[in-house]
């Protein structure tokens, strides 16, 4: 379980750097980000995807938070599912860029897996982007309508 004081990394990050949609994370609470965060399912793509990130570049991991929530909120068009992946890869580019100087090789190594993470979204994510979202969020609420 992600605890909220690593969310409130991501996200004073996310905004420093001004990732792209970084406004999206202002839409929940930090206990709510904290299970789209981690439990958007086990056969999930993007949890896959989220624990690799973290293990090879946890630099990264702010960008993931973003692609999750979208993941969270996807509403199945292609167009969405489209701009999220190509979006995870632009913010990538950003966070290599800022952490890392021109002369840092891993720089280069962060742009080039965030490009890769983007690409296997794309080619492999799309049954995930278009089953329902299984985190707690999501759960509560179908619970809340089935009421
Ligand atoms: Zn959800």
């Amino acid at each position: 379980m992600t605890n909220q004081n690593e969310i409130i990394r991501l996200k004073s990050c996310a905004e420093s750097l001004q990732l792209a949609n970084s406004e999206i994370i202002g839409k929940y609470t930090l206990a709510e980000l904290c299970s789209i965060y981690n439990g958007i399912g086990p056969d999930s793509f993007p949890e896959w995807l989220r624990n690799t990130i973290s293990a090879l570049h946890p630099s990264l991991a702010a960008v993931a938070l973003i692609h999750d929530i979208e993941w969270h909120e996807s509403d199945s068009t292609k167009e969405k599912f489209t701009a999220s992946n190509e979006r995870f890869k632009r913010n990538g580019y950003k966070v290599a860029k800022a952490e890392y100087g021109w002369w840092n090789p891993l720089r280069y190594i962060v742009m080039n897996d965030a490009r890769r993470f983007g690409n296997l979204c794309q080619i492999f994510g799309w049954t995930a982007w278009c089953s329902p979202c299984e985190c707690a969020v999501c759960r509560k609420k179908k619970e809340m309508e089935n009421a």
